[in-house]
């Protein structure tokens, strides 16, 4: 944690005692300013006390005494209808902003980059592989926000450091003077929208990350979906990425080739980058590690020996030369689907809790499938649409599936744990699955577990 020093002297309200609301009243009060901070949930309330924050009814507070309202990005703030301390100090008319934006005049002026990444799909991965670009070319780099370490327990801001941060919607939102170095915006579909309220405020909120970028700045957006093919056609400088076809003007993968201009990157060499969606995360990462001066073999050598996500699409090891995949993550068919179509032999263990649709659309993927595994609530459901169509077996928990899919399987295939579905019926989350699949995995004898794994 360090001190927000851009706010001394200010009465400042923050509601929302999570872990980041908690590490941001932290450093507000360690720049001097006087927080008052509240949350609805009394553990929350204890919580925070428990850190040594002192805690302020803000249902007693007259908000026209404050500067500003600090509000968790978890609490609305328009839909389904805004919390009742926004109420309060829009009536008082103050500002309404998220530990990301105090973050990010910290960082003004320090010297230090911001590159933002947001989007529906491939926040995390893209976050991450910007990272590890990054830093593997030896730059100065914390990566936080969305992902991983709130933005105030990351290092404070000095010359040369660059932050790579994830950012939702929500925390965009609450960033009224967000000015990225790098932007990034990775495709929109719809997501969300009980918060955002319609689609359109949705990809509105998210394209205020390009709402200040100047000459010099630099601004990528995938334009494979029509929502941000709109936002990148409003904004000439914005680079345009594709992953379905060639772009002279941008950067494009539609076959796994990288290109840019003349440059050319093979992606389809990248163990942890497989599948066309993550291809858009390459051209992304390479775009941002471009604009911050990595040189071309730099970031292909770097990209080789990403390690990927843990729980998307991970290879976590090899039995009998089978490659054992954890896509844990992938809980909807939408998500899923990158996964089956990212290989051409599976053997697939699927189920949870179905998300409406099932694995209907999954159905032109069918013919990859050896034979698949169903688990949990969803098993029988699934059963009925791959009857008479793809060899199944109902596992019904993924201890059978982990067994039967070792028994089964050759080496000219892959066990994916890629459900499709939430995982509440058998496991916390879908984490905890993963680790699960990891550790039953752990157990086959002779099994060689990969790094990460
Ligand atoms: P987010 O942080 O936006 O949720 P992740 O990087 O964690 O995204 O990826 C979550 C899942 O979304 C992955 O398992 C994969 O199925 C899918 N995905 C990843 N990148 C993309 C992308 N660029 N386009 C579409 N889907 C993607």
């Amino acid at each position: 944690m360090f001190a927000a020093t851009s706010f001394k002297g200010k009465s400042v309200a923050v509601f929302g005692l999570a872990r980041s609301g908690i590490s941001c009243a932290q450093s507000l009060i360690a720049g001097g300013a006087k927080v008052f901070a509240w949350d609805d949930s009394e553990p929350a309330v204890e919580k925070a006390r428990a850190e040594g924050i002192m805690i302020t009814n803000l249902h007693t507070v007259d908000f026209k005494r404050l500067d500003s309202l600090v509000l968790s990005p978890g609490v609305p703030f328009t839909h389904p209808e805004p919390h009742w301390t926004v109420v309060k100090a829009k009536q008082a008319g103050i500002e309404i902003i998220g530990d990301t934006e105090i973050f990010a005049r910290e960082v003004q002026g320090s010297g230090a980059k911001i590159v933002a990444i947001t989007g529906t799909n491939g926040k995390s991965t893209t976050t991450a592989l910007i990272g590890h670009v990054l830093r593997s070319a030896g730059l100065d780099v914390d990566v936080g926000g969305n992902i991983g370490l709130a933005v105030f327990n990351l290092r404070p801001p000095a010359g040369k450091r660059i932050y790579v941060l994830e950012l939702s919607s929500f925390q965009i939102d609450l960033m009224p003077g967000l000015k990225p170095d790098v932007g990034i915006l990775t495709n929109l579909t719809p997501d969300h929208l009980d918060r955002h309220g319609s689609m359109e405020h949705y990809a509105e909120v998210k394209a205020r990350i390009f709402a200040k970028i100047q000459k010099g700045d630099t601004a990528l957006v995938g334009v494979d979906d029509e929502w941000c093919e709109a936002i990148a056609a409003r904004n000439s400088l914005i680079t345009p990425v594709s992953v379905l076809r060639v772009l002279d003007n941008g950067l494009s993968a539609p076959d796994g080739i990288l290109r840019d201009g003349t440059i050319e990157i093979d992606l389809r060499a990248m163990p942890a980058l497989k599948g066309r969606h993550n291809w858009q995360n390459a051209c992304m990462a390479y775009g941002a590690a471009r604009a911050l001066d990595v040189s071309v073999d730099a970031i292909a050598q770097a990209m080789k020996s990403f390690p990927g996500l843990a729980h998307r699409m991970q290879q976590i090891a090899t039995f009998k030369g089978v490659p054992f995949i954890n896509d844990s993550k992938a809980t909807n068919a939408d998500a899923a689907e990158k996964a089956l179509a990212s290989f051409d032999q599976i053997y697939w263990i699927a189920g949870g809790i179905a998300k409406s649709g099932g694995i209907e659309p999954l159905q032109p993927y069918f013919s990859k499938l050896k034979k698949v595994y169903l688990i949990g609530a969803a098993a029988a459901e699934f059963a009925e649409v791959l009857r008479g169509k793809v060899d199944y077996v109902m596992a019904d928990t993924l201890e059978n599936a982990v067994q039967m899919a070792a028994q089964d399987a050759t080496p000219d295939a892959v066990v994916l744990l890629s459900p499709a579905c939430a995982s509440f019926d058998q496991y916390k989350n879908f984490e905890v699955r993963g680790d699960a699949f990891v550790s039953l995995v752990a157990q086959l004898p002779g099994v060689q577990m990969a790094n990460g794994g």
